[in-house]
């Protein structure tokens, strides 16, 4: 299975090393190939929603691997990617604004804003005549992890006044939307896409560019036929409901590109009297994304002499490092029973809203990084 992660001998050298800190151990040449999937599968363009994972190196692997589009949210993302690729063109995609932010977007010279209501609009003015506006289209669609929809994002009769309004303004009028993060059923793209063509056409506006987000799928689905089916309905439903008037489409995936060029190589303080393991990373750290999306336990344990441990499973708690009684997995984990203090365990998967949710909560959460193939 291609999601698999094997324990290769750079991972064995470095469970020998006994870190004391966890560690992010980054596979390039596996986020090298996810990056040329999408280009290959996705019938558009593809950029990376830079919040996922900002780190430099993951950046510049892009680059080299032909992203040159980035959908950023902030001015310190902006900036990230300006110091990591030089020639970048930036999509500002968080559709809420300071003045000092919106200054910023066009000294960086963002290509492309969304905005979800008519203020977010009037707080860009004035614009050049041409840029592209994404207005972000909010539906009552399941499927992602979590809702997406909560925070951000027009309803159909209010994205297609902004759309009148954007090109009343000679701006070039484009449609956005999320679909929720982690989203596995292809018919919440394909709801958005039929959707968008009747907004487009309701206000009269030919859409410049279609941008379906992020929300691809990582988890217990790194198989690939589930994006070729995602890719597919984006592409069929929107040939279908835009006829003539086809937009560009444009995806910005985070978690789907860099969840599994990361693990995380944690290791076993103790094991308390129950059975439970307190490791030196947790949902302070790391793991934080576990206490909200569901995932796969594909957990390796291994002794400090880099071997597997192959006894028979048992149910264990595990906590994170730090004070706080609620560092600790929402559900126990199937973990070896002879597992030991000192040993070291392998999440892998683990790319995507790790370290950039990693707080130092305790004076913990200070993670090494080091490159290794995490594939045989
Ligand atoms: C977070 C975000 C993404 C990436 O979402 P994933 O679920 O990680 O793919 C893409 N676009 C926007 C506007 C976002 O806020």
């Amino acid at each position: 299975m291609s999601s698999m992660t094997h324990i290769t001998p750079e991972i064995a050298d470095l469970v020998r090393g006994a870190p004391e800190r966890p560690v992010l151990i980054f596979d390039a040449e596996r986020l090298a190939r996810r990056a040329a999937r999408f280009q290959e599968g996705f019938p558009g363009l593809v950029t990376y929603a830079v919040k996922a994972n900002p780190l430099p190196e993951v950046l510049r692997v892009l680059a080299r691997a032909g992203i040159r589009t980035f959908d950023v949210a902030s001015p310190a993302e902006m900036q990230a990617v300006r110091d990591a690729v030089p020639g970048a063109v930036l999509h500002y995609h968080n559709p809420i604004r300071s003045p000092a932010e919106v200054a910023a977007g066009k000294a960086q010279g963002a290509l492309s804003w969304s905005v979800d209501d008519l203020p977010g609009l009037d707080r860009l003015m004035p614009l050049k005549p041409g840029t592209e506006i994404a207005v972000r289209l909010r539906l009552p669609v399941k499927g992602g992890a979590y809702d997406f929809g909560v925070k951000f994002g027009a309803d159909p009769e209010a994205a297609e006044a902004l759309l009148r309004e954007a090109a009343a303004r000679g701006l070039t009028p484009s449609l956005t939307f999320h679909p929720g993060t982690q989203c596995r059923d292809p018919e919440a793209w394909g709801a958005y896409i039929r959707a968008a063509a009747r907004i487009a056409a309701a206000a009269g506006v030919r859409l410049h560019r279609l941008n379906v987000g992020g929300g691809f799928p990582h988890w217990g689905s790194e198989d690939e036929a589930d994006l070729d089916a995602i890719f597919d309905r984006i592409g069929s439903t929107t040939r279908a409901a835009f006829a003539e008037a086809q937009p560009a489409l444009v995806c910005e995936p985070g978690r789907a590109m860099v969840a599994g060029a990361f693990a995380v190589l944690a290791r076993v303080k103790a094991l308390r009297g129950d059975g439970a393991a307190v490791l030196n990373d947790g949902i302070y750290g790391a793991l934080a994304e576990w206490r909200d999306v569901p995932r796969a336990a594909d957990v390796v344990v291994m002794a400090p002499d880099g071997t597997a441990r192959v006894g028979a499973p048992v149910a264990r708690i595990v906590y994170g490092p730090t004070c706080d009684s609620i560092d600790r997995l929402p559900q126990p984990l199937d973990l070896p029973g002879d597992m030991a203090e000192g040993d070291a365990v392998l999440f892998p998967g683990m790319g995507a809203y790790s370290a950039a949710l990693a707080t130092r909560f305790n004076g913990y959460g200070d993670l090494s990084l080091a490159e290794a193939r995490t594939r045989a």
